[in-house]
């Protein structure tokens, strides 16, 4: 097997604004791993939040050496091997992780979901994200939004109520809501709670700090809203320690480091009663492709990180009328557009 890569930057449509930075660019990294001529695809995408970036993810795929295996059909052979290399590295090890399954589904002719053993469900919905921004541009952004039937609004500033009432002017969709840890105090959160309540909202992800376990206890006992964690989980083992905290949990491939482990990671969740939701970050359509094939398991699907981007390397996943639509394959199904 042949491994090849390169950095990638992706460009947002539009300035991407959360509670924790702004930014215009997200740094990527594409994986293609080669085999029989078949080609498969993975990409790592770096939010800077992740504290990986292109550097230490090309330096960590330097160390793997594809060449010793012989076929990609000992794809959890391989993925144990590109575990033990050295710890973290998820984006780099999920790059790696989705051209693996996207291979090993090009060489048995069969989309992912079906290598995956995971039944197909149609009609499902993907959120669509509104960033924190300002008033013109967030009219525009509902006005963009108008096929998808569900948002995902970003929040964690001192006007958020504002945001709310003006979106709540514009448009009668329901929503979730996105903190990222952006409220600091717990009063406040139960208070923003209250109200979002009234305002059709149907979760509320990361409202305090991922390390503040107690004051999350404390809402979550009082929150009317399903409250759910999404920084506060990396991995398997973090799901044991928010189970009893948090309603539910926001599971995507590059925090989890591919499709295998976000698979057993989802798994986990539902065997302790936590609800799913399958996430991404803004990335082409190659890894929100490959989540896509998960998103029968989850009860919310937020997959809309390619409808963000302008330079998509690839097609693969659709959205029509708010639903997505996951290709046939083989593997993801997903072509590349530009060389
Ligand atoms: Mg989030």
């Amino acid at each position: 097997m042949k491994l090849t890569y390169y950095p990638y930057t992706l460009e947002l449509k539009q300035r991407f604004t959360i509670s924790l930075h702004s930014r215009l660019t997200t740094p990527a990294v594409m994986v293609e791993i080669e085999q029989d001529g078949l080609t498969g695809y993975g990409e790592a995408s770096l939010p800077p939040y992740l504290y990986e970036n292109q550097q230490s993810v090309i330096s960590f795929l330097n160390k793997v050496d594809l060449k010793q295996f012989e076929r990609s059909e000992n794809l959890y052979a391989i993925l144990q091997y590109i575990d033990e290399i050295e710890e973290g590295n998820n984006a780099a090890k999920a790059a790696i992780d989705i051209a693996l399954h996207d291979l090993a589904g090009k060489i048995l002719g069969v989309p992912l979901y079906k290598f995956l053993n995971i039944p197909k469900r149609d009609g499902l919905y993907s959120s669509y994200t509104i960033g924190i921004t300002e008033e013109e541009s967030l009219k525009q952004k509902i006005k963009e939004a108008l096929e998808f039937k569900i948002l995902k609004v970003k929040l964690g500033t001192e006007d958020d109520r504002k945001i709310i009432k003006l979106i709540r002017s514009l448009t009668n969709k329901s929503f979730y809501v996105d903190v990222n840890q952006g409220w600091k105090d717990k009063y406040f959160a139960l208070d923003m709670i209250l109200f979002l309540q009234e305002q059709n909202v149907i979760l509320v992800e990361q409202p305090l700090p991922m390390l503040n376990l107690e004051d999350t206890a404390w809402l979550a006992e009082r929150s009317p809203l399903p409250i759910i964690a999404d920084e506060a989980v990396q991995n398997l083992d973090d799901l044991e320690i928010i189970k009893n905290i948090y309603s539910g949990v926001n599971i995507k491939l590059m925090k989890a480091g591919g499709i295998n482990k976000a698979y057993r990671m989802i798994l986990k969740a539902k065997q302790l009663n936590l609800k799913v939701i399958i996430g991404c970050m803004t990335e082409t359509s190659c890894a929100v492709t490959a989540a896509s094939h998960l998103s029968s398991l989850a009860d919310w699907i937020d997959l809309d990180g390619a409808e963000l981007i302008s330079n998509n390397l690839f097609s693969g996943m659709k959205i029509y009328d708010g639903k997505i639509i996951i290709p046939e394959g083989p593997g993801l199904g997903v072509k590349k557009l530009r060389i």
